[in-house]
């Protein structure tokens, strides 16, 4: 029988506001310390006043709801204007058109669905549409594909990480109604060869999506600044549609994305109308019903405070962090960068067995260094996210070199057992089990 479960429930009478808030201060001291520099992902901090003054645009908007423009233009506005922003930002004319979205995943939902629709009319000899995705290209693309039942056709990535173009014209079938490129990936941090896959995608009368989430702000920024970056955006014929997230290096709080169309026509297949409810006309663009303002206006707010300038200088300190990591990681013996990034997202695994790379991450965690854990090979992942990272340096590498010492003289017998957690894909072959075992522990998470 399960266990009886603690009950939590909604108090019968309303607790004073400073016990419920010292609660919450309780809960967060066990939480990555995201604002120290400590934390390579997941919060994007460009310093601590740009945080409160962020706070402060989305408190404005907190209460409106943008599900219906009509009530609240001022959310209304802050969206069209930080379409136009990113738009231009991205290499496109005035004829591209998008939204906000609460972020990079909804993003390419989006751009899933809407090519999806548009190949209905387009590509009537498409009857079972399949998109060709780089291996390496996001997880959000085959939850896409699982929630809109389109078939996804792998293309493997070559010895560079990027996508293999023989592999991605093998592919092309009747069916095929979109190409995928990533601009960077999120693995390694390097951009696929956007232009021979738009002329791919041009030739056939295809879509070609380049997922921009991670890098596309960044590389935007760089090549402004005249570094010699890979092409990726909207400027590249062919490009018919990019994502890029405003809460990664748009420096903003979570929930705020774009999606962008080269044309109208394939903006409008991304939206939702129902005509002959009782509820009245029901008309969105995105996902979601209502949607929050405060996203919406805090992502206006920042971009608008950081400008070209802010970007300019945060991003090229950022890139500068990275270059100092990996040129530390490739001087330590038994680890190595993986490949060649190119913005301040990299991978570094061992080549040295005796470092197993998982209780690495481990240690590393235990001394407060939050590094995400990839696979296939098994490593470690930085994205500097955060410029208080520059004065931690020698303070990392001493951690890492110390963890590094502790991991060689750790027995296999030690180790494995790491290996088999975050590495599990590599050993159980059973997709029901593997997919079991990793739905059981997403659900434990979650239960009080
Ligand atoms: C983060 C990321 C996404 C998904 O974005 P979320 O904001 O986490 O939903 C998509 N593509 C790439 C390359 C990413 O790094």
């Amino acid at each position: 029988m399960a266990p009886k479960r603690k009950e939590i429930v909604i108090p019968d009478i309303g607790l004073p506001h400073d016990t419920i808030l010292k609660q919450m201060d309780e809960y967060a001291a066990s939480d990555a310390d995201w604002n120290g520099g400590k934390v390579f992902g997941l919060v994007y901090h460009a310093s601590d006043e740009h945080h409160e003054f962020l706070k402060e645009a989305h408190a404005k908007a907190m209460e409106l709801n943008a599900l219906n423009p009509m009530a609240f233009p001022s959310v209304r506005k802050y969206e069209a204007e930080i379409v136009s922003m990113m738009a231009d930002l991205l290499g496109g004319d005035r004829k591209v058109y998008g939204n906000v979205t609460t972020g990079g995943t909804e993003s390419i939902l989006m751009a899933v669905k809407a090519y999806r629709e548009w190949a209905k009319q387009k590509l009537p000899n498409a009857r079972n549409p399949e998109m060709i995705i780089p291996e390496s290209a996001h997880a959000a693309f085959r939850k896409a594909a699982h929630y809109f039942n389109v078939t996804i056709v792998h293309a493997p990535v070559g010895p560079d990480n990027r996508v293999d173009l023989d592999a991605v014209k093998a592919a092309i079938t009747d069916n095929t109604i979109l190409l995928v490129g990533s601009a960077v990936d999120f693995p390694r941090g390097v951009v696929d060869p956007i232009p021979e896959l738009a002329a791919i995608a041009s030739e056939r009368g295809i879509g070609l999506h380049v997922d921009g989430c991670l890098g596309a702000f960044m590389l935007a920024i760089l090549k402004r600044a005249g570094h010699d970056v890979p092409p990726f955006d909207f400027t590249v014929p062919g490009v018919t549609s990019m994502s890029c997230d405003i809460h990664k290096y748009g420096m903003v709080s979570k929930g705020a994305s774009v999606v962008l169309y080269r044309t109208e026509k394939l903006w409008k297949s991304q939206f939702y109308t129902f005509e002959q409810w009782s509820g009245g006309i029901y008309a969105s663009p995105t996902m979601t019903g209502s949607r929050g303002g405060g996203p919406i206006a805090q992502a206006w707010a920042g971009l608008k405070a950081m400008g070209i300038d802010g970007y300019t200088r945060l991003h090229l300190q950022l890139m500068d962090i990275a270059r100092r990591m990996q040129e530390g990681i490739n001087a330590t013996p038994g680890l190595m960068v993986i490949g060649k990034p190119t913005i301040a997202v990299f991978a570094f695994t061992n080549d040295d067995p005796a470092i197993e790379m998982y209780t690495l991450g481990d240690l590393m965690e235990q001394r407060g260094w939050f590094l995400d854990r990839l696979q296939a090979p098994p490593a470690l992942h930085v994205m500097v996210v955060n410029p208080a990272s520059g004065d931690l340096l020698d303070a990392f590498f001493k951690d890492l070199r110390e963890c590094v010492a502790i991991v060689r003289r750790m027995s296999p017998e030690e180790t494995e057992g790491k290996a088999a957690i975050y590495g599990m894909a590599a050993t159980v072959k059973d997709e029901k089990v593997l997919k079991d075992a990793v739905a059981g522990f997403l659900a434990d998470q979650y239960k009080a």
